[in-house]
């Protein structure tokens, strides 16, 4: 940090004043010293007993301790210049400090305080250093305040378009009903039967926004229990092999004939292969197969797959996906009725268990890869209902 060409004289003109006044002082001492010397004869010949005693040969009487007596005298006079002159820099590089300080507190934000290396002294340069860092660490916080109310917005946006579209159209059919305007029972039960379908559409939204936000606190506690993963699996290709058949695809999870033991939410983690399973069979529908395989990785890592054919998800949907109401181009104009939560929650619910859920597509498959550690942290293992 440089100081000002006035600070820079205020310096010199200090060391020059400090010098003089401390030679005056050296030389009151003397002459007092020499006076109560001069008036006192038993002071006297007790310097001559000292001096011969420590130095009668070398320091022949009226010479050399003299001398070295006002060389010392001369040493600790410039020591106290110096020290003087760098409690002073350091004050000036303080002053500087708080200056640059009420310049970021007036809303310069970017600016940084800039400390020479070689000039500042250990703790000015630990202050600048700190108040460097804070600031770093205010900005961040205010961006990720922005960020957080950005996303809150987008939230509310999305949510109430979401809800706006099922609501127009229950609305208009219910006018329709009340106003009598159908030709036929036929068409009363259709109108009706629109509206109950919307109206769930509406509460399917609702439910998984609830969820969505729930499991999206890290302080949402899970209930850790022992469960047989290939059992799950089996279970979960019962529950939709209806379905799966509907649309002529096979569903199956593979190398199930041993029990696969791991310490998991099972609710949760229900929930999460069932929005994979249901997307493999929504989003795929020219496709033939869906496969479950959950499989040991190493000693830390579990993962189970669930993958299906059918279209590739283009490459830069696939950084996407996990995003609350992301949902590609195609599927949103299709009606395949997803709120373009599943993957968000199903995202944080791994997160939840200290994994993570990847995805990969090309042309022959698409697979969500949900990675769980082998162990759950201790901290997660909770056994209390939410
Ligand atoms: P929800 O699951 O809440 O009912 P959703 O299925 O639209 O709604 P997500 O499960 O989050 O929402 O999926 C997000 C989007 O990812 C889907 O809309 C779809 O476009 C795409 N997607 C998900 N899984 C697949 C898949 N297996 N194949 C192709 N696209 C997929
Ligand atoms: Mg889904």
């Amino acid at each position: 940090m440089k100081l000002t060409g006035k600070e820079r004289t205020e310096l010199v003109l200090e060391g020059i004043f400090t010098f003089v006044l401390l030679i005056l002082l050296n030389l009151s001492i003397i002459i007092l010293f020499n006076q109560m010397v001069a008036a006192n004869p038993g002071i006297r010949d007790g310097i001559f007993i000292i001096r011969y005693s420590i130095g009668g040969v070398h320091f022949p009487m009226g010479t050399g301790l003299r001398q070295a007596l006002l060389a010392a005298m001369l040493v600790i006079d410039i020591i106290v210049v110096i020290w003087r002159l760098i409690r002073r820099y350091n004050q000036y590089q303080l002053h500087h400090i708080i200056d640059e300080l009420h310049y970021i507190a007036n809303g310069h934000l970017e600016h940084r305080i800039n400390f020479g290396a070689k000039t500042s002294s250990n703790s000015v340069k630990n202050v600048a250093e700190s108040i460097n860092a804070l600031v770093d660490s205010v900005i961040k916080t205010m961006n990720d305040e922005r960020k957080i109310e950005h996303s809150k917005d987008e939230l509310i946006t999305n949510v109430s378009h979401d809800l706006r579209t099922p609501l127009t159209s229950i609305l208009g059919y219910l006018g329709l009903i009340q106003d009598k305007q159908y030709n036929s029972e036929a068409d009363l039960v259709k109108y009706a039967n629109i509206a109950y379908l919307k109206a769930k559409q509406m509460k399917s939204l609702v439910d998984n926004l609830f969820e969505f936000t729930k499991v999206r606190q890290t302080s949402t506690k899970l209930t850790i229990n022992k469960l047989d993963l290939n059992q799950m699996l089996e279970q979960l290709v019962a529950s939709f092999e209806l379905e799966a058949k509907k649309y002529d695809i096979e569903i199956t999870a593979l190398d199930t004939d041993h029990p696969f033991v791991i310490e998991a939410d099972a609710e949760k983690l229900g929930r999460v292969f069932n929005n994979l399973i249901s997307n493999a069979l929504k989003y795929a529908r020219d496709g033939k197969l869906v496969t479950l395989k959950a499989s040991q990785v190493n000693d830390n890592e579990i993962i189970i797959d669930v993958s299906n054919d059918g279209p590739q998800i283009p490459e830069k949907a696939l950084n996407q996906i996990f995003e609350r109401f992301y949902r590609v181009e195609e599927s949103r104009n299709k009606d395949t009725g997803g709120t373009g939560l599943g993957l968000a929650i199903a995202q944080s619910i791994i997160q939840l268990h200290g994994g993570y859920i990847s995805v990969t597509s090309d042309e022959d498959l698409t697979t969500f890869s949900v990675h769980l550690p082998a162990k759950p942290n201790e901290k997660l293992s909770y056994n209390e209902e939410l």
